[in-house]
């Protein structure tokens, strides 16, 4: 009779930990030590494809030979993951010695310490200890895991406690990256005035359509939002389902021209968030992408509000990957040109080279280009594009109402008007558009 664990959350960062033994077990636990931050020193003649490929990129140290005493020098836990019993026995003991907590692999009984089973929400950690009955602790964990996601997904109930949102991500001003999920930050701090609690922005990637397509981390930052600020392009039922205490603010209802139109969205984003709210701006797609992001972020960082980035799934590859068409494919095309269609070819202010896109062989990309569909495919094919080049066109992709085209590139212009197709549509030139056509169809 043993008596009950002591729960603890060990914080590694920096600290050496050794695992001895380069298998499967070794390289299911290293992975967690290393996002802990733990200092791995790893003990084994061999090591799986998988550890050796982070020992090479240099995440942790690799000693190619068997376990020997002064491995434990300087380390505060051991992770034995070996299966000759005496072997493990031995170094148990030697941890024993030297009061380092040991986790055994082999033999659960004898070990001091045990890892529970996990499951990580932000920054919440669940860790399960099943009584020394690791298939109990997991079903627990799965049990929690899927009352969590329930509670948290499109659809859930619930929303985290309001005092979690200032340790739910990372913010800083002018980050340009996804907020470490789990990281701490006081959002509050950074460039507040004087006196004033000043709240934050995430500009949050919705994905193409498909309410599914958005991000866990994005998902979480919209449930625990304030003020929602949302595009046209963002899927209505993500919408639905914000507490009725949000504000919702609709972006595409902003009159005035468009420029006008992102000055005002801006200034609701800096004015709620000066107002100590916790702001989202959701758009479609990934936020970079076509999306005025950047213009945003910088509005935010002028005025000393924190913003915290998420990336979402953008419709450039999620569209053509709904009808089916890989953007690269071995042997087919081995790059892919995302570009803007929003202005004519022969327009002052194109930045786009459409003479250099139709010397390229792979997979071209074209977003807002129904309107000038003709002008694009005419320039593309005058500069050497062949025309027998296959296009396809898809409308609304990962949503219901999605549609989708296939011709060629002399041919599509007409084509999209003769099927009457609408925006927003994604059109794909290049050979990947017949490339699954034998194959299976993703459902
Ligand atoms: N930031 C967005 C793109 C914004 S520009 C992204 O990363 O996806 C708007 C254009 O995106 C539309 O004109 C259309 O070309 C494309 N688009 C966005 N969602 C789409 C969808 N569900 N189906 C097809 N095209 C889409």
């Amino acid at each position: 009779m043993t008596s009950n664990p002591y729960p603890l959350g060990l914080r590694l960062d920096g600290r050496r930990v050794v695992v001895v033994g380069g298998g499967a077990v070794a390289t299911r636990r290293v992975p967690a030590l290393l996002d802990a931050g733990a200092d791995v020193l790893l003990v084994a003649p061999e090591l799986t494809p998988a550890l050796r490929a982070r020992a090479d990129a240099g995440r942790l140290h690799w000693v190619p030979r068997r376990f020997a005493p002064e491995d434990l020098d300087g380390a505060w836990l051991v992770q034995v993951a070996i299966d000759d019993p005496v072997a493990a026995a031995s170094v148990s003991a030697l941890a024993a010695e030297r009061r380092i907590f040991c986790v055994r692999a082999d033999d659960r009984s004898a070990a001091t310490a045990w890892t529970p089973a996990v499951t990580r929400h932000g920054p919440v950690t669940v860790a399960v200890l099943g009584g020394g009955d690791p298939r109990r602790a997991m079903t627990v964990r799965d049990a929690i895991r899927d009352l969590l996601a329930a509670r948290l997904a499109p659809g859930g109930s619930a929303r985290p406690q309001s005092q979690s949102d200032t340790e739910v991500t990372s913010a800083a001003i002018g980050a340009t990256a996804a907020g470490t999920p789990g990281a701490t930050g006081a959002p509050g701090d950074i460039g507040a005035p004087a006196g004033r609690q000043v709240g934050r922005v995430a500009l949050v990637g919705a994905g193409p359509g498909d309410p599914e397509l958005i991000t866990v981390q994005g998902w979480r930052l919209l449930t625990e939002a304030d003020v929602v600020v949302a595009d046209r392009l963002v899927p209505g039922l993500l919408l639905d389902e914000l507490r009725p205490d949000v504000e919702l603010v609709d972006a595409s209802k902003i009159p005035y021209g468009p420029s006008r139109a992102q000055e005002e969205i801006n200034q609701i984003l800096v004015d709620r968030a000066l107002a100590g709210a916790f702001v989202v701006r959701l758009k479609g797609g990934d936020p970079y992408v076509f999306g005025r992001g950047g213009e945003e972020l910088l509005a935010c960082a002028e005025a000393g509000v924190p913003v915290t980035v998420v990336p979402g799934v953008t419709s450039s590859i999620a569209a053509p990957a709904a009808a089916g068409i890989p953007v690269t494919h071995r042997g087919v095309a081995h790059e892919f040109t995302v570009v803007s269609g929003h202005l004519a070819p022969d327009a002052p202010a194109s930045l786009v080279r459409w003479d250099a896109l139709a010397g390229l062989r792979g997979t071209l990309v074209i977003l807002m280009g129904l309107k000038n569909l003709a002008a694009i495919s005419e320039t593309l094919i005058a500069h050497g594009r062949p025309p027998q080049t296959p296009a396809a066109v898809v409308q609304e992709a990962t949503t219901g109402a999605q549609r989708v085209l296939r011709s060629t590139l002399d041919a599509v212009a007409a084509d999209v008007l003769a099927a009457d197709l609408r925006p927003p549509a994604v059109v794909v030139v290049g050979d990947v558009v017949h490339t699954l056509d034998e194959g299976p169809r993703p459902s």
